[in-house]
């Protein structure tokens, strides 16, 4: 395992970088498979392929619990789509809401999908905060 900040080698169970730092998983740079260098906007390292989970530099997580929750009570209106940046399938929702009243349906089985961790990303492919 290797530091994705400056790519050293990393102890297993290791919290902070010793060379840097940083948080162990945080950074960008290094894949923290095989340690080699990556494109910044790379899924995957094409070193050894393995796939990269890149939280952008300042990129805002989005809240599970909330999204979640917005999806339980809201979700008709697509308001948890808004949320994490999904607008398409948010006008979806409520064009299905207002046309057929299903449209809560959806969102509630997506609500629970975020808090169970079946849908853990936003738009942006950002992995949504705990
Ligand atoms: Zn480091
Ligand atoms: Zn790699």
């Amino acid at each position: 395992m290797y530091c994705k900040n400056c790519g050293k080698e990393v102890t297993p169970g290791a919290a902070v970088c010793l060379s840097c730092g940083v948080k162990v998983g945080d950074g960008t740079n290094y894949c923290q498979n095989c340690g080699s260098q990556i494109a910044p906007n790379a899924a995957v390292c094409v070193n050894c392929g393995c796939a990269v989970n890149n939280v952008p530099a300042g990129a805002e997580r989005k809240s599970k619990l909330t999204a979640g929750l917005l999806g339980i009570f809201l979700g008709g209106l697509g308001v948890h789509n808004f949320y994490l940046g999904y607008t398409g399938k948010a006008i979806a929702q409520i064009v299905l809401s207002l046309c057929f009243g299903v449209g809560a349906i959806w969102g509630l089985i997506e609500g629970i999908m975020i808090l169970c961790g079946k849908i853990d990303k936003d738009a942006n492919g950002v992995p949504l905060a705990q």
